[in-house]
Parts: structure tokens; C-alpha cells; sequence
């Protein structure tokens, strides 16, 4: 059978421990066989981060710039115990953080469904994407303990010197102050990410905030959509046969618990943060998960949404069987070479990354599965595969169905 070949390359963002070791199997196992792989390799790995000083993370990100579409392997975020490990010359930052912030996109993550590990709402059927903001707020707040009686105001200084004050309260005692802000900049961004992202997947958008307490705040995170809905989006949206949804975010969590699923929920920052380990949870697991950014330039970024698996690969090295899932890295394998597939009006490469995702769908409905998911799921006697026995029997699938 001839290889499918690629135009342009992909931006291969390459990742440590389990998943680094999951990243190589997937490639000589699923990838390699089957396609002329054209990618521009970027080791991400913390060792050749510290050896670089950081700098390979930057420049896969402007790589990601100059093609459009990247693929990311997990990668570790160091921390104390990580600085004596990888004898670290510094404690050098979140490659997702650096990436996000070059490229100023959304994180979408959508839960992938199979038959036999069924969500805890029997009501769902199809994936909730949740679209989180990842600017501002909560996350870049300042912060202040009150030790007693005091007033407490917003003061706000323009450029001239003029300044404008809000009292916040008058304390007769103790009590906490909090200052959080967000850019209008940021907020048209994350809105048209999410528009952008809702044609690319025709899904119907959903977005929520409290902006009947928060009548300044969160208002303005409503006025901006409606905006730029209207102006940019509204006619694309009505030929697509989707809609764009505002409602308020107590009703919205009330809606999505009685909705079927299948559409796209926007999320401000700290509700994406939670909604979205609540989505991940109830449709059964993190390694079911995937997450892609996408900037509001059109720049796509894929990867799994869990860690790197560091217990697994601590396993690993010492020779002992692992069953960890590879099935969100191979999807985000599957999302970058579908999406460079239609980039580049090649529809056999589109193609394949469809017949891949769905070889680990059969796989799994035919009851050969990873550990955690054979602890979850519906399916009688499921066959527990090792990391390695998984992908290999997704091969097999993949090739009976080729
Ligand atoms: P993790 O996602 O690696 O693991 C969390 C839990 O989920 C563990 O119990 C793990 O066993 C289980 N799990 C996750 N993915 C699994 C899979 N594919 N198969 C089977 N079980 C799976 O998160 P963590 O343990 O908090 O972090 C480990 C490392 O990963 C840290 O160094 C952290 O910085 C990094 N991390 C990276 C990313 C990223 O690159 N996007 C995200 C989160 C954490």
C-alpha cells in the first residue's frame, strides 16, 4: 500500500516521561506505516528545555505561527522536587503557559465517546466541548487581608493623572479585599476563538456569566459576544444551521445537566477551570479527553489534556508493565493531521486520521481497553491491555478496516 504524503510539515512538539514513551509507539505503530510523516520536530522534553534554556519551547510556538497546526506531546511544569531530578538550571515555566500566551488562544476539551464507558448523566450522548478563557480574572488577582476597621475603595488613575474611586467597603472589622481585572482585547479574542471553533466543528455555542450580579463586569463579557456575533459571525452561524446561546451561568449548568450534549460551552476562566474536570470526570475519564487551542489568527495546537504519567513511568524504568491510555495523544495526533488535511485539500489525510480515531473507538467497544478503562466500563470481561498490546491492537483494527 502506497504512504499518504503531506505538503506542509506539522509542528511536532515532542514531551516527557509515559506520554514521551506513548508519543514513539504511536508514531512507529499508527503513523509511520502508513504515512510519509513530514513534521518539523521540536524536543520538548524538560532536559533539552533546561539545555536550551527554554528557548525550543518559544520557537515551536513561532513554528506553530509560520504553519498553522501543531501537535504537543505532555510535558512536565517543573517544581521543586523537578529542580533536583533534571538538575534544573532554573524553574523554568509551563510550556502550555508560554505557548498560550504567544499564540493568545482558547483551550477547547472535548470528552471522547465510546459505547461501554457510558457518562454518570445517562442523559448525555454526545461530547460537551468546554471552551475556557485562559486570561485574567481570578488568576491574576491581587489580593489583600484586612486586619480591622477601614475603607477599602477601586481607584482607578488615567494616563493624565485624573482618578476615579468606587468604594468597595466601609470594614468595622477584619475581613478580605480582592482586585481582579480582564482586557477587552483578551475577551474579543477568546469570543471569536470560540466562533471560529464552532463553524470549524458545527456545534452550536453556548456562553454564560453572571452578568446580573457582576452588571459591569461580566456584562461586558456579554456585550463583546453579542457584538462580535452579530457584526462578524451571525450569517455564517445561520448558514452552518447553528446558533450562538447566552443565557445566564446558573441556568446554563442547570441546562447542560438535562441536554443531550453536542455543542460547544464558553466558559470564563475559573469556570472553565471546574466545569471542565467536572465534564471530564462524569464522561469517565482524563485519558479520554482532548484539548486543543485555538488562536484567534487560526493557529491550531493538539494535544491530550492529562499529564504526563509520571507514577506509569516510574513503572517503566523499572521494567515493569504499564497499561496506561494512549487514546488522547493519538487523537491529538488525529485532530493536527485532520485539520493540516484540510488545510492542504488533502482528503486522504483527513481520511486517515478519521479511519485512526475510529480503529481505537472499535477497539475499545470490542472490549479490548487500558486498565482505567477497564475499570469503568459496561463492557463484560474486557481484555486488559499493556500501553504497548493497546496500540498494537488499534494497529490491527486500523489495518483490517484499511
Ligand atoms: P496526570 O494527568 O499525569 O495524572 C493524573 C492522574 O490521572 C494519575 O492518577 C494518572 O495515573 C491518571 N492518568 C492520567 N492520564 C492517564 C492515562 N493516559 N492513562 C492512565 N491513567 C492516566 O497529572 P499529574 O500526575 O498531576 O502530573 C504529572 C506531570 O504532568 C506533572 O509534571 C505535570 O506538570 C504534568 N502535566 C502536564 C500537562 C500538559 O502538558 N498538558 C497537564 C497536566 C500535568
Amino acid at each position: 500500500m502506497e504512504k499518504i504524503k503531506m505538503t506542509t510539515p506539522l509542528v511536532e512538539m515532542d514531551g516527557d516521561e509515559m506520554t514521551r514513551i506513548l508519543w514513539q509507539m504511536i508514531k512507529d505503530e499508527l503513523l509511520l506505516p502508513f504515512l510519509e510523516l513530514n513534521t518539523e520536530y521540536y524536543d520538548l522534553g524538560l532536559e533539552h528545555r533546561n539545555e536550551t534554556d527554554d528557548q525550543v519551547t518559544f520557537d515551536s510556538a513561532e513554528a506553530t505561527k509560520k504553519y498553522g497546526v501543531a501537535v504537543k506531546c505532555a510535558t512536565i511544569t517543573p517544581n521543586a522536587a523537578r529542580m533536583g531530578e533534571y538538575s534544573l538550571k532554573e524553574m523554568w515555566k509551563s510550556p502550555n503557559g508560554t505557548i498560550r500566551a504567544i499564540l493568545d488562544g482558547t483551550v477547547f476539551r472535548a470528552p471522547i465517546v465510546v459505547k461501554g464507558i457510558e457518562p454518570c448523566v445517562k442523559n448525555w450522548k454526545k461530547p460537551i466541548t468546554i471552551a475556557r478563557h485562559a486570561y485574567g480574572d481570578v488568576y491574576k488577582a491581587t489580593e489583600m487581608k484586612i486586619p480591622a476597621a477601614g475603607k477599602a475603595e477601586l481607584v482607578y488613575t488615567a494616563a493624565d493623572g485624573t482618578e476615579t474611586r468606587e468604594l468597595i467597603h466601609a470594614f468595622d472589622g477584619p475581613g478580605i479585599i480582592q482586585g481582579m481585572h480582564n482586557l477587552n482585547k483578551s475577551i474579543e479574542s477568546f469570543a471569536r476563538s470560540c466562533f471560529t471553533y464552532a463553524l470549524d466543528t458545527k456545534q452550536t455555542l453556548w456562553f454564560a456569566t453572571k452578568d446580573t450580579i457582576s452588571k459591569k463586569y461580566d456584562h461586558t463579557f456579554k456585550d463583546i459576544f453579542q457584538e462580535i456575533f452579530d457584526k462578524e459571525y451571525k450569517e455564517r452561524f445561520d448558514a452552518a444551521g447553528i446558533e450562538y446561546f447566552y443565557t445566564l451561568i446558573d441556568d446554563a449548568v442547570a441546562r447542560v445537566m438535562k441536554s443531550e450534549g453536542g455543542y460547544i460551552w464558553a466558559c470564563k476562566n475559573y469556570d472553565g477551570d471546574v466545569m471542565s474536570d467536572m465534564i471530564s470526570s462524569a464522561f469517565g475519564s482524563l485519558a479520554m479527553m482532548t484539548s486543543v487551542l485555538v488562536s484567534p489568527d487560526g493557529y491550531f495546537e493538539y494535544e491530550a489534556a492529562h499529564g504526563t504519567v509520571q507514577r506509569h513511568y516510574y513503572k517503566h524504568l523499572k521494567g515493569e508493565e504499564t497499561s496506561t491510555n494512549s487514546v488522547a495523544t493519538i487523537f491529538a495526533w488525529t485532530g493536527a493531521l485532520r485539520k493540516r488535511g484540510e488545510l492542504d485539500q488533502n482528503a486522504a489525510l483527513s481520511e486517515f486520521a478519521n479511519r485512526l480515531e475510529k480503529a481505537c473507538i472499535k477497539t475499545i467497544e470490542d472490549g479490548r481497553m487500558t486498565k482505567d478503562l477497564a475499570l469503568i466500563t459496561t463492557i463484560q470481561n474486557p481484555t486488559v491491555l499493556s500501553s504497548e498490546g493497546f496500540i498494537k491492537a488499534v494497529r490491527a483494527t486500523l489495518e483490517e478496516m484499511l
